[in-house]
């Protein structure tokens, strides 16, 4: 006797009921293609939803009172790469952002990032030279269309006023047609300018500039060969402390003042990727780039040297930054860090540090992982 074929009859049931299911999702598909093909007014209800989601900034928690935060917002040096932007460290605390050197691609990356730029309240300068300061427009626009409401405080050393009054002239327009069109409420032209704060750094001793609660701000010289005046900072919050070196050769006296901190951000170059890039140029017969690169070791610090510098310092953490050349691949990055101890690290745009008072750990994550 046969058994009916059951399993059969379920099996071709089963068949029929996903092709049309196939069917079904190639037409939806379809009409979706055909929607935004046809720059369909069906779409403007999700485009909105979808908008309105972008408004909502994406790191309220990296405002709360409990920790400095500090992160990346430039890892390069002069030289453009894809995937970092010129010089900027940012602290988060005290519900502010500040910014120590805001180098170009710098502003984009906290837009992208949904950083409420509205918060930046200060910027501290270390030097002159453009890959530490040629965001300032973009800080001082965007974060006046996005709320900010009083001017931003610009520090720097002498020549700070020279250069804040230039950005100054050249936003004034922007400026006046943003308040008549959007109302002295939305854009108060007050807040519209940045304020010069010039200060006279010391060698070898960190000079308070910037008080507000735990939160402490010093300001050091360094050694930028003939760049002058270059300074270098120190943040403190409570027991918590980081150094930012700016540009400058190996210096005793920002070893001395970052002597067991917590995060030492420091600049530097690779002295052998210095040289094959160099000697590529001269292979090409490109005097110029070959004139730039035999310069670096005139005042800046070669990462050879972070050995040496992460021993003499104890700082916690030494983050190579203002990397030059960028390494952008993984070969570059071994270089840079071969022969390193475990706690010298390199920088790279998106990374965050978390330090919160009373405890010693270091949180590292990402704002945004590279
Ligand atoms: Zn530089
Ligand atoms: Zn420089």
């Amino acid at each position: 006797m046969i058994a009916p074929d059951r399993p059969a009859a379920h099996k071709s049931w089963f068949r029929r009921a996903s092709s049309i299911g196939l069917v079904l999702i190639a037409a939806a598909l379809a009409f979706l293609a055909f929607l935004i093909w046809n720059g369909s007014r069906l779409l403007d209800a999700p485009l909105a939803a979808l908008a309105g989601d972008r408004m909502v900034p994406a790191h309220d928690e990296l405002f709360a009172a409990d920790a400095l935060r500090v992160f990346v917002c430039g890892s390069s040096s002069p030289l453009a790469t894809p995937d970092r932007a010129k010089t900027c460290i940012g602290v988060i605390a005290n519900g502010r952002i500040l910014l120590f050197d805001t180098g170009a691609g710098s502003m984009r990356n906290i837009e992208n990032w949904r950083l409420k730029p509205e918060r930046i309240s200060h910027v501290f300068l270390t030097h002159f030279h453009s890959d530490h300061f040629a965001d300032l427009d973009e800080v001082a626009v965007q974060s006046w269309i996005m709320g900010r409401s009083e001017p931003i405080t610009v520090f720097g050393g002498e020549g700070v006023e020279r250069v804040v009054e230039g950005y100054n002239q050249a936003l004034a327009l922007d400026a006046g047609y943003r308040n008549a069109y959007g109302t002295e409420r939305f854009f108060p032209i007050a807040a519209a300018t940045l304020r010069p704060h010039p200060i006279s750094p010391l060698p070898g001793r960190a000079v308070p500039v910037f008080r507000e609660g735990k939160l402490v701000v010093s300001a050091f010289a360094v050694d930028h060969g003939i760049v002058k005046p270059a300074l270098g900072y120190e943040v403190r919050y409570g027991d918590r402390r980081i150094v930012i070196s700016g540009d400058t050769r190996r210096n005793p006296g920002l070893e001395t003042i970052a002597e067991q901190t917590d995060v030492l951000f420091h600049e530097a170059y690779s002295g052998r990727l210095t040289e094959i890039i160099g000697k590529g140029a001269r292979q090409s017969g490109n005097a110029r780039m070959q004139y730039i690169l035999g310069k670096a070791g005139d005042y800046h610090t070669p990462s050879e040297d972070f050995s040496e510098l992460a021993g003499s310092t104890r700082a916690r953490r030494v983050v190579m930054y203002h990397l030059a050349p960028p390494p952008d691949n993984f070969v570059m990055k071994r270089i840079f860090l071969s022969g390193m101890p475990d706690n010298v690290t390199l920088a790279e745009d998106g990374q965050l540090f978390t330090l919160r008072p009373g405890e010693t750990g270091i949180d590292e994550s990402w704002i945004a992982a590279p």
